[in-house]
């Protein structure tokens, strides 16, 4: 094994030393960096599979979110509940760069306080009909009818929560497809907190991908 190697890294190369049984005497001398490469390079990015995170995404947009869970495999999700959780002090992920026009924001601004009030408005009358109707529902499922029909005025910024768990490999597709996409502030901005977690606890798992800062103040993650 590569004495160079962060625990990460080093679970990925004994997985793939596994392969071959190719360690002391049978070991190629490679450093962990190089050895990861090779894998890369050949397509044995199944190796990568074995490394996972765990992390919590807060203060992101349940726009965001919906495409975040369009990746499947090597991604497990649990996120926030608006039909369990009363949203009517949900906040709302305010698109970056917003403040810059005065209008766009203002109208922004209205936008998610009339919705915050119809949802207030609508939970409000729906509990009050509910108290004065015989119902078959239960007190959970009445508050679940509730909740889904308040929550179908909520704006695509609502703010979430949202716990993932993805494998390095499905991590890289990630940054591969979305890292890089120009106009998606919100994407770019997850996408270099991804970036930073892999680059710190392996960096030899992003070797072949690149950050920088563009102008507008936002990284951009890039396949080299
Ligand atoms: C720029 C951009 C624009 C987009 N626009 C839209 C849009 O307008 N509308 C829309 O609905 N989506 C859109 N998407 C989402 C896109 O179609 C994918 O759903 C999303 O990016 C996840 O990609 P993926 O399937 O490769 O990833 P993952 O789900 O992480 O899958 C990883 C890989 O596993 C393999 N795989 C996964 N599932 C299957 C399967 N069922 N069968 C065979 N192979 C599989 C594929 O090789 C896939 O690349 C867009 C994505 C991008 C990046």
């Amino acid at each position: 094994m590569s004495p160079d190697a962060t625990p990460c890294e080093s679970l990925a190369e004994f997985s793939g030393r596994i392969c071959y049984m190719s360690f002391g005497d049978n070991q190629s001398p490679r450093t962990n960096a190089d050895y990861i490469a090779n894998l890369i390079d050949q397509g044995h990015e199944s190796v990568l599979e074995h490394v996972s995170w765990t992390f919590l995404l807060t203060g992101v947009s349940r726009a965001f979110t919906h495409q975040l869970v369009r990746h499947r495999p090597g991604f497990s999700y649990s996120q926030l509940s608006q039909q369990y959780h009363d949203e009517a002090d949900a906040d709302f992920v305010r698109p970056y760069g917003l403040e810059r026009y005065p209008t766009a924001l203002q109208s922004w601004s209205k936008a998610m306080e009339a919705a915050k009030a119809a949802y207030a408005a609508i939970a409000g009358a729906l509990e009050a009909q509910n108290q004065s109707l015989d119902t078959e529902l239960s007190k959970k499922e009445q508050s679940r009818a509730i909740r889904s029909a308040a929550r179908s005025v909520l704006p695509n910024a609502t703010e979430t929560k949202i716990v993932v768990t993805a494998n390095a490999r499905a991590l890289r597709h990630f940054l591969f497809l979305r890292g890089a996409i120009l106009g998606d502030f919100e994407m770019r901005a997850v996408s270099a907190l991804i970036y930073r977690m892999l680059h710190s606890e392996a960096p030899s798992f992003v070797a072949d991908f690149k950050i920088g800062i563009l102008s507008d103040g936002l990284a951009v993650v890039e396949k080299v």
